[in-house]
């Protein structure tokens, strides 16, 4: 067999796009074209049979999408079918539908036009958001509109295709993704598209591997080629040489062993060799994850990203809303602890408050942007209190740059506290409060902030992106993403040791932790306690378990003497090789 970077890496029938959704998977196309549809803007004489018209078509797109939001229901769960529950709202916009109408009564051009005119204002808006989540929200709003045209074009609506196939296209609405994968589709590409598209979130919620944004993968292949789509990487073959097939047939086939062997961990401890016990939690993005967490054998919940429900709600929850939220988490992970993060909202993440930063990675963003809307935080805080009545619930605060902000959450906090107990409601007087270590100032400064809180949790995510000076988001500087630069390696050296004269429990919940590669290195440095995306703690487990501390403390001092991050990587794969431990990511 030829090399593996001929095979994969070099090959020339390789193209490019994002990781949307993990897996292996080799078929045949399936070219899921939809025709354009051409909009009129023929005059009418009859309004009354216009409005008539357009009536019929907002009912018949919603009883589709009321088709679509029942299917999704039952295979992804009521969160997650909440995209098409929105969507089915804006059919039901007063404001949007009387525009529509009184265009039509003075405009008297058809109802196809005005919906696509009007409709494609708000999308004009909405394309030009510097939020990549509001950009990825019009091409649902793009569903809608064409939905709406094609029935009063009276067109019919095709998401039957070919079984088994891989689906190919420019780009799928979360509608077309939930029903073709009723045709058992074996993969989704698309030319458009990114990683919070909900295509994208749809596919990893169904478990289909998927790439998106490969730009014209279209234009490359024509129905019934075979490609292999790579959801691990973000690539995809076309017509592979039979070496390639060879290949990842292997890979997928180990892989699927691997996934049985993994089972045997969930009920074990991550425990070394040498009896050091790693406590492993786990990342939760969605609510509906809990499920995985629970199979994943998590020792709880290291990390609630709350902003996600904002996401998922476009709108603040009201205090009650959140407590139901919260205590609903709780309760399935109870007696495990739950660490409920207050919301992380600027930057790149989803913003519902209006600000207009020129570099928002450096601004009004979590903590600064709470204790500039104090309604808003201690509405978030009263309701983290009320649910940790079962005291399982822990409280951590996001970008902290300074003590002052710690003590004025603190502050905070104690008013919460005061005001619930006036309406007489229950909750834990002990909570632990914590912060997040993801700035360097809060990392030099780790033994002050953590003498300060209860618990730190070390987020690589953004700390990799402030040390390194490199917004984790840009693909013209991602080279100097690195987690293990030797400034990154250095400075969670720093932490951890700063951090244990304090005798303060140190978590880490940067994805760094869901890096198998990192995990001895992390081990060796002293972090006992990782939190990362569920799925992935099994694989952690299986290493751990291989690991022997007093090595992973040996590899960690050779780590830091290094100058560059070729030399860290090396020691660290050539550990692997010498201990013989198999680096299940790696392989996948
Ligand atoms: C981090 O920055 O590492 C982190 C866990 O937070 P987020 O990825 O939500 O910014
Ligand atoms: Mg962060």
């Amino acid at each position: 067999m030829k090399n593996f970077k001929h095979i994969y890496k070099e090959a020339e029938n390789k193209v490019q796009g994002i990781a949307a959704a993990p897996g292996i998977v080799i078929g045949k196309v399936y070219l899921f074209t939809k025709e354009k549809l051409e909009v009129s803007d023929g005059v009418i004489t009859d309004v009354e049979e216009a409005k008539q018209n357009l009536e019929e078509a907002i009912k018949q797109s919603k009883k589709e999408l009321t088709k679509v939001f029942l299917i999704a229901r039952e295979k992804m769960g009521e969160t997650r079918a909440a995209i098409f529950e929105a969507q089915m709202m804006i059919l039901d916009d007063p404001v949007l539908l009387e525009a529509i109408e009184k265009r039509i009564e003075q405009e008297k051009k058809l109802p196809e036009f005005i919906v696509y005119d009007e409709i494609s204002k708000y999308q004009e808006i909405m394309k030009h958001s510097t939020e990549s989540y509001i950009k990825e929200r019009a091409h649902d709003v793009e569903d809608i509109k064409n939905r709406i045209i094609r029935n009063l074009q009276k067109k019919r609506w095709q998401s039957k295709i070919i079984r088994d196939s891989i689906v190919v296209s420019d780009m799928l609405t979360p509608a077309d993704t939930m029903l073709l994968s009723r045709s058992n589709v074996k993969g989704f590409v698309t030319d458009h598209g990114g990683l919070t598209s909900h295509a994208a979130i749809i596919s990893r919620s169904l478990n289909i591997p998927a790439v998106v944004g490969t730009h014209n993968i279209t234009k490359q292949v024509i129905e019934g080629d075979t490609i292999i789509v790579d959801g691990f990487h973000g690539y995809v073959l076309i017509n592979p040489s039979d070496d390639q097939i060879k290949f990842f047939t292997e890979k997928f086939e180990h892989l699927v062993q691997l996934q049985k062997g993994l089972e045997e961990f969930k009920d074990k401890p991550a425990v070394t060799i040498d009896g050091r016990e790693i406590k492993l939690y786990a990342n939760v993005d969605v609510s509906g994850e809990i499920d995985i967490v629970v199979s994943s054998g998590a020792n709880g919940i290291g990390l609630y990203r709350t902003e996600q429900i904002l996401e998922e709600q476009s709108e603040f929850p009201t205090e009650d809303e959140q407590v139901r939220i919260y205590s609903n988490l709780s309760a399935r992970i109870y007696p495990n602890m739950l660490t409920i993060r207050t919301f992380d909202i600027g930057g790149d993440k989803f913003k519902l408050l209006d600000y207009s930063e020129s570099n928002p990675f450096l601004g009004l963003r979590g903590i600064r942007l709470l204790l500039e809307n104090l309604n808003l935080f201690k509405t978030q805080i009263k309701a983290i209190l009320r649910a940790s009545q079962n005291r399982n619930v822990q409280l951590m605060l996001p970008m902290i740059s300074t003590v002052a902000e710690i003590r004025k959450s603190k502050e905070i906090i104690e008013e919460c506290k005061n005001e619930l107990r006036k309406e007489k409601h229950h909750f834990d007087k002990h909570i632990k409060i914590g912060i997040m270590i993801e700035t360097p100032a809060a990392a030099v400064m780790t033994r002050e902030f953590a003498n300060e809180v209860d618990f730190l949790s070390v987020g690589t995510n953004d700390l990799i992106q402030y040390i390194m000076a490199v917004d984790r988001g840009n693909d013209l500087v991602s080279y100097l993403y690195q987690e293990f630069s030797p400034a990154v390696i250095r400075t969670l050296h720093h932490i951890v040791t700063e951090g244990n004269k304090t005798k303060k429990e140190i978590g880490f919940c940067g994805e760094m932790a869901a890096d198998t590669l990192a995990i001895p290195l992390l081990v060796g440095l002293g972090y006992k306690s990782l939190s990362m995306s569920p799925a992935t703690i099994p694989y952690a487990k299986r290493i751990i378990r291989y690991l022997n501390y007093e090595h992973t403390k040996k590899l960690a001092e050779e780590c830091l003497t290094c100058h560059t991050e070729t030399e860290i990587t090396h020691h660290l794969e050539k550990f692997f090789k010498d201990h013989s431990i198999t680096r299940t990511r790696q392989i996948i």
